[in-house]
This record gives C-alpha cells, sequence and structure tokens, in this order.
C-alpha cells in the first residue's frame, strides 16, 4: 500500500482503512458494491458501532461532531457518514450538516487538525543497528543507496518521541492510547445556531 503525502491526517487514516478493507474483503478487482464495502470496514475498524453509539449518544451537531473528531482522528464528514450509516440521523439531517460543513468551508479544509501519525517499525530496527542518531552516510552506504534518499525514508518514520506524542495538533499534548480511549465525551457546548442539535431541529 503506498500513500502519498499532503493530505490531513485524519483523511489518511480513513483512506488506509477503507484500502486495508479491499485487501480483506475483496480478492477481485470487479464488483459494484466493493467500495461501498470497503468504506463500511474503514467504518467498524475506526469508529466502532458500540463506541459511536456512546459518543453521539448526547447528540449531533457540528461541535460534537469536532469533538469526537479530535478523540477518533476521523474527519467530520466521515463521522456524519457513520451516523447515517447507524441510522442516527437521517440521510435529510446528513444533507443539512454537510450544508453546514460547506458553508463554513469545512468540507475541504475541517477544523481540528490530526497530525499525520508516523509508523515506527523501520525506525526503530535501524536505531537498534545504528544508534538513535543515525549516520545517514554510513546507513546509504550499506544499503547501496542514496544518503539523501534513505534519510527521507527514515524520517518519514517516528522517533521514539514522536510516538509517544498525541495525533491533534494544537490541543493539550495526551500520551497515545489515551487520545483514543473508548471513555466518554463531554457534553458539546451549545452556544450558536451552527451548533444546535439537529437530531431534534428540523432543518428547512
Ligand atoms: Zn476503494
Amino acid at each position: 500500500m503506498v500513500l502519498f503525502g499532503g493530505a490531513p491526517g485524519d483523511r489518511v487514516r480513513f483512506s488506509i482503512a477503507h484500502e486495508l478493507g479491499h485487501l480483506v474483503l475483496h480478492q477481485s478487482l470487479h464488483g459494484t458494491s466493493m467500495e461501498h464495502e470497503a468504506n463500511l470496514f474503514a467504518q467498524e475498524l475506526l469508529l466502532p458501532e458500540a463506541a459511536m453509539r456512546r459518543e453521539m449518544a448526547g447528540g449531533i451537531t457540528l461541535a460534537s461532531l469536532a469533538t469526537i473528531k479530535q478523540r477518533w482522528g476521523v474527519s467530520m464528514a466521515a463521522l456524519a457518514m457513520r451516523a447515517t450509516e447507524l441510522n442516527l440521523i437521517s440521510k435529510r439531517q446528513l444533507s443539512y450538516l454537510m450544508a453546514k460543513l460547506n458553508s463554513h468551508g469545512w468540507r475541504t479544509q475541517e477544523p481540528v487538525e490530526i497530525i499525520m501519525e508516523k509508523p515506527r517499525g523501520l525506525r526503530k530496527m535501524i536505531e537498534v543497528l545504528y544508534g538513535e542518531q543515525i549516520d545517514y552516510h554510513r546507513l546509504g552506504n550499506d544499503l547501496r543507496m542514496p544518503p539523501h534518499f534513505v534519510k527521507r525514508l527514515v524520517e518519514s518514520h517516528a522517533t521514539k518521541a514522536e510516538f509517544n506524542v498525541a495525533t491533534v495538533a494544537g490541543g493539550t499534548k495526551r500520551e497515545r492510547g489515551r487520545t483514543l480511549t473508548f471513555g466518554r465525551v463531554p457534553t458539546a457546548e451549545k452556544n450558536s445556531a451552527d451548533e444546535a442539535d439537529i437530531t431534534s431541529a428540523h432543518p428547512s
């Protein structure tokens, strides 16, 4: 699975889970329902039903979606789709939420930045052999690859310190594992018309 950089971390997480769904579920390259199945796989992997029902029990608003996004590292749009899939909101309410996201320009750039996660394994192996201060010239020599290339490859993997901090930018730093807890979400503040509870409101 090859991914190109540039997309927000939350989108990348979903894309990886979607592609993983194809790998797990689909042997052939054809089929009409395959995209939907891969999306369902990604949804259940990243946003398990039981936990989502708990998280969304307090109502679904832009504010609550932003809070849940911060905890689960998945875009507000994908969370709204998940809520629809679980029949927590109707298709009409989904369109209303999407229009709201759109009117804020959030369909292209959502609030709550999710930092791109970096895998650790490969760098850890290299550190065992070369030490934490990696000599890229020596590594490049050993691998018969240019030092700048191996440096880029290694740096796309997390250091020990990077691996231990949260995936949420701008917020309080939290330990990995505590970021993605299955606990209760605090009730989102409802302080503007945009954040009205659409599960009880009637959009025109
Ligand atoms: Zn696909």
